[in-house]
């Protein structure tokens, strides 16, 4: 099939590879040149793990291009994803007007029929919006379709190729049937192609993020709480994930959740909620909660300096707002050391792939080290704020040597008290027991 894919962020550039992987025609457009010509030279933008190999041979197989021309790339498709952002409005609100602008585009572009399919994250009634916009300049058939995308950055490659399902929002029969043989490849293991009607389908992609992000403010609460009653989290963690009913993952607690969606997506269905005059209690307090969690977490460093931390060093590990990504949209990590260098504590912090992202920006006053270990130089406290597989067995002997002080602030909890007990480090950790060695 041709496609076009219109964005190429850690969506877009998944979607159009590895629809191309399949042996599609995918042209990919994006507004930024940079990106482009980056992209035609063979380099991949973002970090994605496996990205790169399907990227290579797509292209060098000529079933993947780039181009900033919109309408050489609607010329050549029969369909057009868009994968837009969709970022938070000041009240909250999802802000359409990248997509509502590229419809406005496609509407005076079209000249036959056309599938549009918004990949985007858009609250319900986008489809419709989207509809009545490209159908104010152009008056032939056209079908839209929401098919909002579930991949995680850090697996977005084996999420796209293997997904738990596909959701298709339509009321379009020849977009669904194209849809269907569309996405076949990708559900030979026999996971669902769920088809739906457009707002339902907008509804389920906000539905299944608040949900989530439910989970890790629940375990959030239940950590300190463990932390007033001298429980251990880890345990509490295992205990009830043994449950189906329950399930293993999303039950580490942590800093809080962050990530270029969670944040804004909860906070676009609470303003949904709010528009249509419903008190979405649960919603509330799961955002409160994730702002209160990073809150703590300095609040501890700072009960730990006694209220001061003017002059202290500290080093970060970990700024992506998850491992495995070089994304730091609302990483919590950021959030922290903003709050940490403003009440004058000078930050060096490392990142396997997320620095050249934190470089940019500009309020983040710290110091980037090249390597895990370069960050502890005479530090009176380690930071641990992204879980990267790295971080978790590190040489504890030449962590001392480098530190002033032995001591670690682990909003992970990727090691245990009791390990942290036998290498004399002070360790203060999430619903876990503290460590005072001195
Ligand atoms: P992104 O910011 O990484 O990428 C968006 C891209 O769109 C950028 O490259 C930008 O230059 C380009 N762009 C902006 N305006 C354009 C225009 N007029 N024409 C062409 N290109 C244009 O965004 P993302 O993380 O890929 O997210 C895209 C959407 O997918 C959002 O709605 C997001 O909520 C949703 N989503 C994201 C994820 C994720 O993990 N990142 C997962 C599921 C859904």
């Amino acid at each position: 099939m041709n496609i076009a894919v219109v964005g190429t962020g850690y969506v877009g550039l998944v979607t159009g590879t590895c629809l191309a992987e399949t042996g599609n025609q995918v042209i990919c457009v994006d507004i930024d040149e940079n990106k482009v010509n980056r992209m035609r030279k063979g380099e991949v933008p973002i970090y994605e793990p496996h990205l790169d190999v399907y990227f290579e041979r797509n292209i060098n197989h000529n079933r993947l291009s780039f181009t900033t021309d919109l309408v050489e790339a609607v010329d050549k498709s029969d369909i057009i994803f868009l994968a837009l952002p969709t970022p938070p409005g000041e009240d909250g609100s999802a802000d359409l007007s990248y997509i509502l602008e590229v419809a406005d585009q496609l509407g005076k572009i079209m000249n036959g029929y056309k599938i549009i399919i918004d990949k985007s994250t858009v609250p319900v009634g986008t489809a419709d919006l989207v509809k009545d916009t490209i159908a104010k300049n152009y008056h032939g058939d056209f079908a839209v379709v929401s098919n909002p995308e579930f991949l995680r950055e850090g697996f977005a490659v084996e999420d796209f190729m293997k997904p738990d399902r596909v959701v298709i929002g339509t009321s379009d029969v020849r977009a669904k049937q194209v849809l269907e043989e569309l996405y076949k490849p990708y559900t030979r293991q026999g996971n669902p192609i769920i088809f739906m009607d457009e707002r339902s389908a907008e509804m389920t992609k906000y539905a299944a993020n608040s949900f989530l992000a439910l989970k890790i403010s629940y375990m959030n609460e239940i950590a300190l709480l463990c932390e007033k009653v001298g429980a251990d989290v880890d345990m509490v963690r295992l205990g009830i994930g043994s449950d189906d009913r329950i399930g293993k993952r999303f039950l580490f607690p942590g800093i809080g959740y962050g990530g270029s969606c969670f944040p804004k997506d909860v906070q676009a269905l609470a303003y949904t909620a709010e528009q249509n005059n419903f008190d979405f209690k649960i919603l509330k307090s799961v955002m409160d909660v994730n702002t209160r969690q990073k809150e703590i977490f300095v609040e501890k460093i700072l009960l730990y300096f006694k209220g001061d931390v003017k002059g202290k060093k500290l080093g970060v590990w970990g700024i992506s707002f998850k491992p495995d990504t070089d994304d730091i949209r609302e990483a919590p990590s950021i959030q922290i050391m903003k709050k940490l260098s403003a009440m004058g504590a000078e930050i060096i912090a490392y990142d396997p792939e997320g620095t050249e992202n934190a470089k940019k920006d500009s309020e983040l006053k710290v110091q980037f080290a090249e390597n895990a270990y370069d960050a502890l130089n005479e530090v009176d406290a380690l930071l641990i704020c992204t879980e990267w597989s790295e971080f978790r067995n590190p040489d504890f002997k030449e962590m001392k040597a480098k530190m002033k002080d032995a001591v670690i602030f682990d909003g992970r909890n990727i090691f245990s008290p009791e390990h942290m007990k036998k290498q004399s480090f002070d360790y203060i950790s999430i619903g876990r027991e503290n460590i005072f060695n001195k």
